[in-house]
């Protein structure tokens, strides 16, 4: 495996600027603030090792002032009483100070994640800064309605008047994983904060930086202070405080299947509610009429964007009988063909994973889907953070490799024959999250679409997304969806009123 680690280095003014100052501090009502707690994680370049900063390991007593901030900002003050069209214009106006920013935002996601830089410039800080623009546009458009009740038993002469509104539902807390840092956080930020909540944030304990420079954003937006606080730190501690807390109202959570389960634990105490965003194994389904020169840089795509740290990653390929060798033969030269090496290199296609742990975790998976009996087709080596792209065969559906989700840049290859063969293999696991399927037969694919368990379905193409499509996943991907127009109701509690005029 050849990789080339030599990179320009951060060049943007904006970065130098951020990443000069070594200690990032909490945001806790505008202002900066060290944790109660003195131990500092350092946060790495992945591909170097590097200490680019430190971040405050937040504990319980930052956590309970975060919320504190938030609820007062929630409950009176400028933000209480914004109209809705302020709230929007608000937004708007990070939408705008994202774009303004977003070289440095860029460089500063593929320092601090490893990701290549394209993927942060050209496809996730703007999807960042347009969900701010898509939900901006909503806050004005929050409405309830008048029902015609068929209650007949009002006082004589009387009329019966109901109606319903929509209420901000209190303080959230946005907990968000380190795979897709920014955009996953304005995902939960944006629709929120159109609602008029306000949020205590817990980036990721590896992935900071961008969540931080965004904090600094909002206050040059105008915010007022309350409204965005991040605490940073470790999940099992600032994290798990803040699912726990009794003045939440909220967790919306992006994260892994079995931190849900621990979030789910964690909320019941005052049965805050809940959103979901968890795992997946995302089926790849090519079909023998496919047109192959769209499929088979499709799927290498599907799985090796962002190293595999996707969770709608294209991790499961099953391609039918009569086009497998050549599917495989292509996903795997494609797999082969991949330049790895530091992000802010303009040559890299593929970047380091985002730790050593993720690495060590990613590597296991492949060795043990080698003594289970699988066959490395191409890739399967590892230096540091390193993973080359792998294209795994000879699997068998009940095969770790087949079932769990790696996070990395690992594709496991099946041949089927029918229709009905390739549903019930798509459909088995434990995961719904997300699908592609690639056909020349609008009946296969639309056949196809209905029976697939997944929250999303693409047809010849795999994870096209923006702010207006709802994301999210079936059975154990999680519950509800983010983005799309209906992400506002996550935010929100409905009131019926109910009067006798
Ligand atoms: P993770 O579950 O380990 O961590 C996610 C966040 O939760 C982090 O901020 C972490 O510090 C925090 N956390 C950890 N334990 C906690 C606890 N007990 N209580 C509260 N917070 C806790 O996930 P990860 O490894 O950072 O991210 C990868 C996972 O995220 C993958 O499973 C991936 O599929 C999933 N993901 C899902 C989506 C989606 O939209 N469905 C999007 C991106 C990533």
């Amino acid at each position: 495996m050849k990789i080339s680690v030599s990179n320009p280095g951060p060049i943007q003014p904006g970065s130098l600027v951020f990443l000069k100052s070594k200690t990032k501090r909490h945001l806790i009502n505008n202002e900066w603030i060290e944790s109660a707690n003195s131990d500092p994680i350092p946060s790495l370049d992945p591909a170097t090792g590097e200490t680019l900063a430190y971040i405050q390991a937040g504990s319980k007593t930052d956590v309970d002032a975060a919320v504190k901030a938030a609820r007062a900002a929630f409950k009176t003050g400028e933000w209480a009483s914004m109209t809705p069209a302020a709230r929007g214009k608000l937004l708007w106006k990070m939408a705008e100070l994202i774009e303004a920013n977003i070289d440095e935002l860029a460089e500063l996601e593929t320092l601090d994640q490893g990701k290549p830089l394209y993927v942060g410039r050209w496809a996730e800080i703007p999807g960042a800064a347009e969900q701010f623009r898509y939900f901006g546009g909503m806050a004005t458009k929050i409405q309830g309605a008048t029902i015609p009740s068929s209650i007949n038993y009002q006082p004589e002469g009387k009329k019966v008047f109901a109606y319903t509104s929509k209420e901000a539902i209190g303080v959230v807390a946005a907990i968000v994983p380190w795979n897709s840092p920014l955009v996953l956080t304005a995902m939960k930020l944006a629709p929120a904060l159109a609602a008029g909540c306000t949020v205590v944030l817990k980036p990721a304990e590896n992935t900071s930086l961008t969540a931080i420079r965004l904090g600094e954003l909002f206050i040059d937006a105008g915010f007022p202070p309350g409204v965005l606080n991040i605490i940073t730190g470790y999940g099992h501690t600032a994290g798990a405080a803040l699912a726990a807390h009794m003045d939440v109202d909220k967790v919306s959570f992006t994260g892994s299947t079995n931190t849900g389960r621990a979030i789910l634990d964690s909320a019941k105490g005052n049965m805050k509610k809940v959103t979901l965003e968890l795992g997946g194994k995302s089926p790849v389904v090519i079909l023998g009429d496919a047109d192959l020169d769209l499929a088979i840089p499709g799927a290498a795509n599907a799985i090796f964007f962002n190293g595999g740290q996707v969770c709608i990653a294209g991790s499961r390929l099953y391609a039918h009988r009569s086009v497998f060798d050549k599917v495989v033969d292509g996903v795997s030269e494609a797999a082969s063909a991949m330049k790895l090496g530091h992000g802010l290199n303009p040559t890299t296609q593929m970047g380091p994973l985002v730790s050593a742990v993720q690495a060590d975790s990613v590597s296991g998976f492949i060795e043990r889907a080698k003594k289970a009996g699988a066959s490395i087709v191409t890739g399967g080596e590892r230096d540091n953070c390193f993973i080359s792209p792998t294209v795994i065969a000879d699997v068998k559906q009940s095969m770790e490799i087949v079932q769990e989700e790696v996070f990395g840049p690992v594709i496991t290859c099946t041949a089927f024959d029918d229709i009905s063969e390739v549903t019930d293999l798509s459909n088995n696991s434990q995961y719904g999250l997300a699908a592609s399927i690639w056909t020349e037969s609008l009946s296969s694919a639309h056949r196809l679409a209905a029976d697939i368990r997944a929250g999303t379905v693409w047809i010849n193409s795999h994870a096209m997304y923006d702010a207006s499509l709802p994301i999210g996943g079936m059975k154990q991907s999680g519950w509800g969806r983010d983005s799309g127009a209906q992400a506002i109701e996550n935010y929100l509690e409905e009131k019926t009123v109910c009067a006798i005029i």
